[in-house]
């Protein structure tokens, strides 16, 4: 079945990938995609570059897409109609199908605190998803320089360092033992907090929200604390309210099959929306792969049968200084990136926003090794099953993450001097220069090797030059340490093929 005419609701990064690789594959019917943010899409993940000012909003647009696809960004998709194969539009708009994909992404949990203000009705008071939700945090500086981030998970901590970063006052409010206690153990939580605490960053953990009132959140300690804006950070979960009223299949996410498929086969589900036993949602990396694999599904470009299997799931935090990275744990329904255990009452309730535990694996027939050096900020923590990495929490040894990392990708085994690996004395496995000319290394922007060393030779001298003309790095920034190598062996006149 030719997938005829694809309409997207969605204009998120799944919805962005998804239609440039229906083009690249070639599809030859109409493909229209419905946004309900006013924006053209862009790099949702930057955000935080956007609140500590390294990047300005205009930055974060994504490359224009293909011709012929039609873009109607500010239009949310209201209803489904099955039967006639039509989706309707708040703008009164009507849009017919033959394929339809569901990229409606995540929406953030807001947590009940006496005195919020409803969302959206205050500078002051805002979640972080939007770039609509960022610009409010610096349309309320320079004047509100007194911040409270609510929610210490992956993006209450780096929104935290972000402003802490761009001068403001910042405390974490966290209800959890410790930032991140979903990846990190008490150990690595420890080390984390204290480097939170290095950032100038006020960490207030094991603690909720108990009222909110202009300019002061009230912890349930009875600590008072200077708010002038309340960034709540207290999880996503995923968008499903379209497919619900359409009678689609729903758990946490919209409910898919290896052809990404709901069960109405002519509608798809990629994305943060989408509920895969193999990927775990609120990532990039899955609403990626799945893009690609639809889009080779329905233009027929992969091989017979080959559907989406799932994600390695690798999980890492932006906060330039600190090298923190998660690799596995259990896929789960939502946030993600976007998520953290809420702080404050009734926050995360039922969001389903369950991350892994680092205690949580079934360790039968693991081998675990753990390597602690608090002094130096070093912590590594890997469960392995038949010599591969299960999962795995390093911190502060970025080598070792970048070894770690590539090996998890390919589902490769771990040498065996562990210890000599992990503290890098024992030279790394497959490296850049053994990376073929095709190998996509950054996957946030999907850029070769090959497209980096031709910007190289085109006189790209650096990482930033690398960054500025082909995009790589400026997505989850796991590929810097791949680009900085490139660049070197440019330079140098190694082997870059
Ligand atoms: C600040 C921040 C930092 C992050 N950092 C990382 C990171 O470092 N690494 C990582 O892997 N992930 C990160 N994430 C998560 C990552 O951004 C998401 O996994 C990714 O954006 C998912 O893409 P998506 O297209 O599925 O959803 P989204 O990007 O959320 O896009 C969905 C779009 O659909 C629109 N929409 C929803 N309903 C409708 C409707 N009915 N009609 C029309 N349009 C609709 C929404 O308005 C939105 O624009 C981060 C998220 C945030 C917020």
């Amino acid at each position: 079945m030719s997938a005829g005419e694809v309409l997207v609701v969605g204009g998120g990064s799944a919805a962005h990938r998804f239609a440039e690789r229906l083009h690249h594959h070639g599809h030859s019917g109409g493909v229209t995609l419905l946004g309900a943010e006013p924006a053209a899409p862009y790099h949702r993940v930057l955000l935080t570059s956007v609140l500590d000012g390294t990047l300005p909003p205009a930055a974060l647009e994504l490359p224009a897409l293909p011709d012929g696809v039609r873009m109607r960004a500010g239009t949310t998709a209201v209803r489904i109609d099955r039967a006639r194969r039509l989706v309707h539009a708040d703008d009164g708009s009507v849009h017919r199908y033959d394929t339809l994909v569901l990229a409606t992404g995540a929406r953030p949990v807001l947590p009940r605190i006496p005195g919020l203000p409803r969302p959206g009705t205050s500078d002051a008071v805002t979640a972080l998803r939007t770039l609509a939700d960022a610009e409010r945090v610096l349309r309320a500086s320079p004047d509100a320089r007194r911040t409270v981030v609510l929610g210490g998970g992956l993006l209450g901590v780096e929104a935290a360092a972000a402003l802490a970063r761009a001068g403001h006052e910042v405390a974490l409010v966290h209800r959890g033992p410790h930032p991140l206690d979903r990846h990190l153990d008490a150990d690595a939580g420890k080390l984390l907090a204290g480097r939170l605490a290095g950032l100038g960053v006020d960490v207030h953990c094991g603690r909720e929200a108990a009222a909110y009132c202009a300019g002061k959140l009230t912890l349930d300690d009875g600590a008072v604390l200077a708010a002038d804006t309340l960034l709540l950070c207290t999880g996503a979960v995923p968008e499903t309210a379209l497919a619900r009223r359409a009678g689609l299949a729903v758990g946490t996410g919209v409910l898919v099959d290896g052809r990404l498929s709901t069960d109405d086969p002519r509608i798809h589900a990629i994305g943060d929306c989408a509920e895969h036993p193999g990927a775990a949602a609120g990532h990039l990396e899955p609403a990626w792969e799945q893009a690609e694999s639809l889009a080779r599904q329905l233009t027929g470009a992969g091989p017979r049968g080959a559907g989406y299997r799932g994600t390695r799931c690798v999980t890492r935090l932006r906060v330039p200084g600190i090298d923190l990275v998660r690799l596995g744990g259990r896929p789960a329904g939502a946030a993600g990136p976007g998520g953290g255990s809420g702080s404050g009452a009734g926050a995360g309730a039922g969001a389903g926003s369950a991350e892994g535990s680092a205690e949580g694996s079934a360790e039968g027939s693991a081998e675990v090794v753990t390597v602690a050096d608090p002094a130096r900020g070093r912590y590594a923590r890997l469960t392995l099953h038949g010599q591969r990495v299960t999962d795995a929490v390093l911190l502060g040894l970025p080598r070792a993450i970048a070894a770690l990392t590539r090996l998890h990708e390919h589902g490769l085994p771990v040498p065996a001097g562990r210890l000599e690996f992990l503290l890098g004395i024992e030279p790394a496995p497959p490296g850049a220069d053994e990376l073929p000319g095709d190998a996509v290394v950054c996957r946030c922007n999907n850029v070769t090797k090959h497209a980096i060393t031709e910007a190289c030779r085109a006189g790209a001298a650096d990482v930033e030059q690398v960054a500025a003309a082909t995009r790589a790095t400026t997505g989850c920034g796991g590929c810097t340490s791949t680009v900085r190598k490139l660049c070197g062996m440019a330079r140098t006149g190694g082997s870059t093929s």
